[in-house]
């Protein structure tokens, strides 16, 4: 049985064994159980086939927030055979013509508010927009849907922080053994209700969305991720599993504690670094419930922390899951000693299995245990316990006056700062030192900070090549749909 991925496959199943159990839960439409949704998707297909002309292997973009539209048009292409191509909404409408033409999308299926964004798109890429759904349901063409002879394969467009934004095509593995792999490490339990609110174009949210319908699960799913509308949807919904992204963890504590704990029993959290100090005050309010896992588009999840070890190191990623394996190198790509920084490679089933439209390759290496090890492009360390801790990327690392600086090990400093909401820290061009530190600060409403006071603090802890020369407060620091800091943007801001 193919879980990893054939979504369509688990929804015929569900829709088999367990007709009226609800599978997703839309703010606008409300509850959808197995069987409508099997009903809608299949609608859809038909129409897509008779309408639009897609079939097995051809590329289906959406271009969706969270709601049951990007699930049906996934499940859909699942039916047909196609291969889906989740967008990242964060693009610009040119970025979107170029992904367009490079993944040879022959539709792309938008949400409203997104109608200004295709107007670039090539015109042999058909477009269909979310308010022309219950006409393509109502009026569905009839026929029969064979399984096609091909899965559908998904590809994840990374968001582009670091360049042009990439597909990743993402794996097919076989068996049920990656998700025992992470039920093993966060306790979700058949028929879980769980609310995704980490994007689901995002691999963090798709892969989500896999597991809650391989559990035969309940969704619930908002278009835009809002703190309180959030924790209501948790109450109402009875809600005990919350994927989120770490930026929504730090939303959370910034409106009052809700008069009832929320029945949440896991609040699990990827896609950019946890902030320790956040975790634990998470946890102070909500309960010993979250859980960080460290993962990408091209490895899926290579380590998780469980409460329990945030608790004891709150800034650690935790340990690999069964099936994982993990290498911490140096530069010669020799083993680090424990304690010491180094490039982080991991093995495991579900390495992602290339880019599309000939993106540069990851390097790697074949694994002495068996299978490969990919390069993930970030550093990190292990503690004496063997837990992880991943110091940011590889390509982040600020050289000045020839000292290497990691702008993560400044920003968890300033970051304990009582005053400090948010911090980035960064390298821009010196004439002297050829890169100086930058740090971008977001206060707390009403706080005031002196620079020169932020750079005796940083002078106290660490040494003097680390201590940012420019301290720049800014009201909200440029992020994208998983919480990473746009250092791009920064820069801008910067030269401004
Ligand atoms: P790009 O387009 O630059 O590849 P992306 O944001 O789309 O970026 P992702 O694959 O989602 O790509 O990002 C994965 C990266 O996010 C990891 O390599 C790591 O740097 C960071 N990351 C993800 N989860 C964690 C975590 N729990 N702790 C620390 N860093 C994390």
């Amino acid at each position: 049985r193919n879980w990893g991925f054939s979504l369509a496959g688990e929804l015929r199943q569900a829709a088999a064994r367990d007709p009226d159990r609800v599978a997703l839960v839309d703010e606008e439409r409300g509850e959808i159980s197995y069987r409508e949704l099997l009903d809608r998707a299949e609608r859809l297909a038909r129409s897509l086939r008779g309408r639009y002309g897609v079939g097995e292997g051809d590329r289906i973009g959406a271009l969706c927030r969270n709601h049951s539209g990007l699930v049906e048009t996934a499940l859909a292409g699942g039916l047909l055979g196609a291969d889906i191509v989740l967008v990242n909404t964060g693009l610009s409408g040119a970025q979107l013509a170029v992904v367009a033409e490079e993944q040879r999308l022959r539709l792309l299926v938008h949400d409203a508010e997104f109608v200004d964004r295709v107007v670039g798109l090539p015109p042999e890429v058909q477009r269909i927009d979310e308010r022309d759904y219950p006409e393509l349901l109502a009026g569905a063409p009839l026929g029969e849907l064979r399984p096609p002879a091909r899965d559908g394969r998904t590809i994840v467009l990374t968001s582009g922080t670091t360049g042009t934004p990439k597909g990743a095509r993402r794996p097919t593995p076989n068996g049920l053994g990656p998700l025992v792999a992470i039920i093993d490490r966060i306790p979700l339990h058949s028929g879980a209700r769980m609310m995704i609110a980490a994007p689901l174009f995002h691999t963090w949210g798709y892969a989500a969305l896999q597991m809650a319908f391989a559990l035969r699960g309940t969704v619930v799913l908002h278009r835009r991720f809002e703190p309180v509308a959030a924790l209501e949807a948790v109450q109402r919904h009875a809600c005990t599993a919350l994927f989120a992204v770490p930026v929504m963890v730090q939303r959370l504590l910034e409106v009052p504690a809700p008069a009832t704990r929320p029945p949440l029993e896991i609040v699990a959290v990827s896609g950019s670094a946890l902030p320790g100090g956040l975790a634990t005050r998470f946890m102070d309010r909500y309960g010993d419930i979250l859980y960080n896992l460290y993962g990408s588009t091209e490895v899926s999840w290579a380590a998780i922390a469980t409460p329990a070890e945030l608790r004891r190191a709150p800034d650690t990623a935790g340990r690999p899951p069964h099936g994982t394996r993990l290498a911490i190198v140096d530069r010669q790509g020799g083993p680090t000693p424990t304690g010491q920084v180094g490039r982080i490679l991991v093995g495991n089933e579900l390495l992602f299995e290339g880019y599309t439209a000939g993106a540069p390759e990851r390097a790697g290496r074949d694994d002495p245990a068996g299978g490969r090890l990919l390069d993930t492009g970030d550093l990190g360390h292990l503690d004496a316990d063997g837990l992880l801790f991943v110091d940011g990327r590889a390509d982040d690392m600020i050289v000045s006056g020839g000292e290497n600086v990691h702008p993560s090990e400044v920003e968890s400093l300033l970051a304990e700062l009582p005053q400090v909401r948010e911090v980035a820290v960064i390298g821009v061009p010196d004439r002297t030192y050829g890169q100086r530190l930058a740090a971008y600060l977001v206060l707390h409403p009403g706080e005031t900070l002196d620079p020169e006071a932020v750079r005796e603090y940083v002078r106290r802890y660490r040494a003097r090549f680390s201590v940012p020369r420019d301290v720049l407060f800014v009201p909200a620091l440029p992020r994208n749909a998983t919480g990473k800091v746009l250092t791009r943007e920064l820069r801008r801001y910067h030269r401004a």
